[in-house]
C-alpha cells in the first residue's frame, strides 16, 4: 500500500509553538498528531498507572525515562497493524533523547520520516512566551496571559478549565531548557546528518510559520510520491 500522508517530526524548544503548528499540519493533512507531552497529560488526568509514573517527572521539569516513552511511542505506531505509519503522522515533543530517536528508526522499520521540521525560536523569546502561557487542562488548548478566552479562563474549545501548567513555574522551565541543550541538541545533530532536516524560524505571525513549516514538508514529501 503506498502511504497517504507525510511522515513528520517537529522539534523545537519548549514554548516554540510546537504544540500549536502540529494541530495545524495534522489537520491540513489529516494525518495523526501523536504529542507525547498530550499523552502523559491525558494519562496523569486520569490517574492511570503509566500517569502517575510520568507526572512525577513531568512536574519537576524532568524527561519522562526513555523506556516508558519509547512504550508509549511504540504502542500508538504499532497499533492498528500500523496504519498509522502507512497513513501517516507527526510527533510533537518526540523524540527528545537520541536514545529516542534511534529507537524510532527501529520502530518505523525502514519506513522512513521524510522530514524532520526545527521550529527554532531564540530562549529569550521562549521564556516570555512560557511565563504567559495558560492551557486547557482537558483538551490542551493553548491560551497566554495576552489572548485569554472570551470567558476567563474557561476553554473556548471545551469549556475546560484554564491554567497554568505545573511544569511552566520559573524553576521548572529552566530545568526544561537546560534538559533541551543537553539532550536534545544532539537529536538535531542526529536528523542533521540524514539531509532530511529543515530550520523553519518559528517567529513572527503564526501562520506565515505555519505556511513555512507545510512548504517544507511538502518539498520534501514530493520526492517520495
Ligand atoms: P514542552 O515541550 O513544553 O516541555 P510537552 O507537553 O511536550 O511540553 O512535554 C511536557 C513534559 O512531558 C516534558 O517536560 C517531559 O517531562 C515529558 N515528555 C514529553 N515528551 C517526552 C519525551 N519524548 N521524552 C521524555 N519526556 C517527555
Ligand atoms: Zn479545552
Amino acid at each position: 500500500m503506498s502511504s497517504q500522508g507525510p511522515r513528520v517530526v517537529l522539534l523545537g524548544k519548549q514554548g516554540a509553538g510546537k504544540g500549536t503548528q502540529a494541530s495545524r499540519v495534522a489537520e491540513h493533512y489529516a494525518i495523526a498528531h501523536l504529542a507525547t507531552g498530550d499523552v502523559f497529560r491525558a494519562a496523569a488526568r486520569d490517574e492511570t498507572p503509566l500517569g502517575l509514573q510520568a507526572k512525577e517527572y513531568i512536574d519537576r521539569g524532568e524527561l519522562v525515562p526513555d523506556p516508558i516513552v519509547i512504550g508509549v511511542v511504540r504502542e500508538h505506531l504499532e497499533d492498528n497493524d500500523r496504519q498509522l505509519v502507512e497513513a501517516g503522522f507527526i510527533l510533537d515533543g518526540f523524540p527528545r533523547t537520541q536514545v529516542q530517536a534511534v529507537e524510532l528508526d527501529v520502530v518505523l522499520e525502514g519506513d522512513a520520516l521524510d522530514v524532520i521540521v526545527n521550529l527554532d525560536v531564540p530562549t529569550e523569546v521562549v521564556l516570555a512566551r512560557i511565563a504567559g502561557r495558560r492551557v486547557c487542562v482537558q483538551c490542551g488548548t493553548n491560551y497566554h496571559v495576552d489572548s485569554p478566552p472570551t470567558e476567563p479562563w474557561w476553554c473556548d474549545k471545551c469549556g475546560g478549565h484554564v491554567v497554568q501548567r505545573d511544569d511552566d513555574r520559573e524553576d521548572a522551565v529552566m530545568r526544561r531548557l537546560e534538559l533541551y541543550e543537553i539532550q536534545t541538541l544532539p537529536v538535531i545533530q542526529y536528523y542533521r546528518r540524514t539531509g532530511r532536516l529543515v530550520n523553519v524560524p518559528g517567529q513572527g505571525d503564526s501562520n506565515d510559520v505555519f505556511a513555512a513549516v507545510v512548504a517544507a514538508i511538502d518539498a520534501r514529501w514530493e520526492l517520495r510520491r
